[in-house]
């Protein structure tokens, strides 16, 4: 399937969510131009704010294929990411991103991602989420058994 042909389809799937009672996002994995993953938007659905289009697809495209990375697979969403699914589109090594409606738009119809994207750029001080230290000489033994460990499997 072409690009277009692809979003095209992401598109679909953001109109049918809304009929089914889902947000307003569609998204599509595609690896070579066949679709691997396709999902919308279920965070009413199922009671589950994490649940975004984008990661909805990640997470299908990963179990389908069997592994964390995602590398040679582009991701085309009816709406630019939010700062978690960007963020989860960069763990997972999607190679490119393609969207239709932009950050604006979405904050016009009340998805202020656009918000979030401000306070990511604000120092923590100026955030309006408190950020605080606590017990990090506690936590530093994880990252220690980590870095000593010969059997990790890096990603
Ligand atoms: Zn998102």
């Amino acid at each position: 399937m072409s690009d277009k042909e692809l979003m095209r389809k992401a598109i679909a799937l953001s109109i049918n969510s809304v009929k089914n009672g889902g947000g307003p996002f569609g998204a599509v994995i595609a690896k070579d131009g066949e679709i691997i993953a396709e999902a919308s938007n279920s965070v009413t659905i199922d009671h589950d704010p994490t649940a975004h289009a984008e990661v909805n697809a990640i997470r299908q495209a990963t179990a389908k294929l069997g592994t964390f990375d995602l590398t040679g697979c582009d991701i085309y969403t009816s709406c630019e990411p939010c700062p978690m699914c960007l963020g989860a589109i960069y763990w997972a090594h999607i190679d490119r991103i393609f969207y239709a409606n932009n950050r604006k738009d979405a904050a016009r119809i009340g998805f202020d991602d656009e918000f979030i994207y401000r306070e990511i750029s604000l120092a923590p001080q100026y955030r309006q989420k408190a950020l605080i230290k606590l017990l990090p000489e506690e936590a530093r033994e994880a990252f220690e058994l980590w870095q000593q460990s010969d059997s990790k499997t890096e990603y």
